[in-house]
């Protein structure tokens, strides 16, 4: 039977490890010692939203038996035995009313994530919008199904809701992109290629210092704020107070990559809600700072996706023209000599002619990548024309010629992409050195003349500015 096979057994086994860590995260609230609902301590929510974010559709009876179990384990046992059947229909009831809300607003931004058009600040932006009306969602059909099974009469729902909704609410906007970008590398090994549909930073990074000494200035800022009476009672003092960690926060999104971002936010949310005194967390003051901080990361995050489209070249992932000037101007102002090492592909005209455009830009994007890595780690590489790429290169112009020498090897490394058998990729390089930033412009003139030689003397070699002007 295929729910026996070892796929089937493998998808079992998630589901309830995944039921398990719904029902744990939802019981912290009892350790914490804070209501269930209206704020962190509703987290499921945040983990039900990246599980329908990250599982193929083919995975989503891992999500639905994760629910389930983790739904059937918050109940009280003793009356699930007295009377099963009942029992188990509330179980399905209210494991659906609360999940099915969550997962329609997930693939909602699945597909806007999917759309063409959008930038790689759009999902982070439509999470803003789509939040609270999932957790409204989650909170109105929880409340009809605890109303519909007698556990609260119809007239006592509404003070229901709001609870509900605000836990709904911080639970995904604090915890789901958290879980998401988490939990998808360790779901992709547990149930096999092909389960998981993205996962937006793959390769694991290392938080910096910067980011952490932010982070703990944060998290003691808001134990501050919440454990100071007179502060978190004063009219305006959570606001005023909460600027703090908001600023560090996205500081932090501008620094450091989205992952680390959505961590930060969970360390500061927990921080808040784990001081947080019972008193204040009925007044709402800890939700509050904790939906600033969510929106302000998700903020941070849209933000930093922004600026990345703004500065890479989207056809090889190199920085563009105007990022590679800017940056080049940064690194200037460093100590120490610096060298310009123009690269411009030869007869790429003929090459787009012979075998056509696709084929042009896949060539264009290998070059990029091939002359990147013979330019070396600490080059600043960029795109700065259609087949024209430079290298601010530390070193001399001795040492820039062997980095061009190399780059120049780098791209018969270049293989023909398919339907182009043939295809030789060969690229003219001009080298100036170049003193200060403001001495750039003038540099890579001298850098194009270089280059130009270089073209009327064969091409597929290195050209000097140095002996333009011997010459
Ligand atoms: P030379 O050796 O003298 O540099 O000859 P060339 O053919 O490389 O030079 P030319 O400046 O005449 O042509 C550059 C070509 O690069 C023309 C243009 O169509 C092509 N090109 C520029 N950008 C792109 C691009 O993004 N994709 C593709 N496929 N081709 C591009
Ligand atoms: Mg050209
Ligand atoms: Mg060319």
């Amino acid at each position: 039977m295929r729910l026996f096979s070892r796929v089937g057994r493998r998808r079992i086994a998630t589901a309830v490890a995944l039921g398990g860590l719904w029902f744990l995260l939802w019981r912290l609230a009892d350790v914490v010692g804070v209501l269930h609902h209206a704020s962190l301590w509703y987290p499921p929510a945040g983990l039900t939203f990246a599980l329908a974010l990250v599982l193929r559709r083919a995975q989503w009876p891992v999500l639905a038996g994760a629910v389930l179990v983790g739904t059937a384990l918050a109940r009280d046992w003793t009356a699930v035995l007295a009377e099963p059947a009942a029992q188990a229909l509330l179980i399905v009831a209210q494991a659906g009313a609360h999940a099915l809300p969550l997962v329609l607003a997930a693939v909602f931004l699945r597909r806007i994530a999917a759309m063409r058009f959008v930038t790689d600040a759009t999902p982070a932006l439509t999470m803003l919008a789509v939040w609270p009306l999932a957790a409204a969602g989650s909170a109105a059909l929880g409340v009809a199904v605890v109303v519909a099974a007698g556990g609260v009469a119809p007239g006592g729902a509404v003070a229901l809701f709001l609870p509900w909704f605000t836990g709904d609410l911080v639970g995904i906007a604090t915890t789901a992109s958290f879980f998401a970008l988490s939990l998808a590398p360790v779901l992709h090994r547990l149930l096999g290629p092909g389960a998981v549909v993205r996962d937006d930073d793959p390769a694991p990074v290392r938080p910096r210092p910067a980011t952490v000494g932010l982070l703990l200035v944060a998290a003691f800022g808001v134990v501050v704020l919440i454990r100071t009476p007179e502060l978190s009672q004063m009219a305006g003092g959570v606001a005023v107070a909460s600027y703090g960690p908001m600023l560090a926060l996205l500081l932090i999104a501008r620094l450091a990559p989205a992952a680390q971002t959505h961590t930060a936010l969970v360390v500061l949310v927990g921080a808040t809600m784990i001081v947080a005194e019972p008193a204040t967390s009925t007044s709402g003051h800890p939700q509050i700072l904790a939906l600033a901080l969510a929106a302000v990361a998700q903020l941070g995050v849209a933000l930093r996706g922004l600026a990345h489209l703004s500065e890479r070249d989207s056809l090889t992932g190199v920085a563009n023209r105007r990022a590679w000037l800017a940056g080049a101007r940064r690194r200037l102002q460093r100590p120490g000599p610096a060298t310009v090492v123009l690269v411009d592909l030869d007869h790429f005209k003929a090459i787009n002619d012979r075998f056509g455009h696709g084929v042009g830009d896949d060539v264009l994007h290998a070059a990029a990548t091939q002359l990147h890595a013979g330019a070396g780690d600490d080059a600043w590489f960029g795109r700065i024309g259609g087949e024209e790429f430079a290298a601010l290169v530390p070193g001399d112009a001795d040492e820039a010629e062997r980095r061009a020498e190399r780059m120049r090897r780098a791209l018969r490394r270049v293989p023909a992409p398919a339907g182009a058998r043939g295809l030789v990729v060969r690229a003219s390089f001009g080298i100036a050195p170049v003193a200060t930033a403001l001495d750039l412009a003038t540099a890579l003139r001298a850098a194009d003349q270089a280059l130009y030689r270089a073209k009327t003397g064969g091409r597929d070699r290195v050209a000097h500015a140095g002996t333009a002007v011997a010459a």
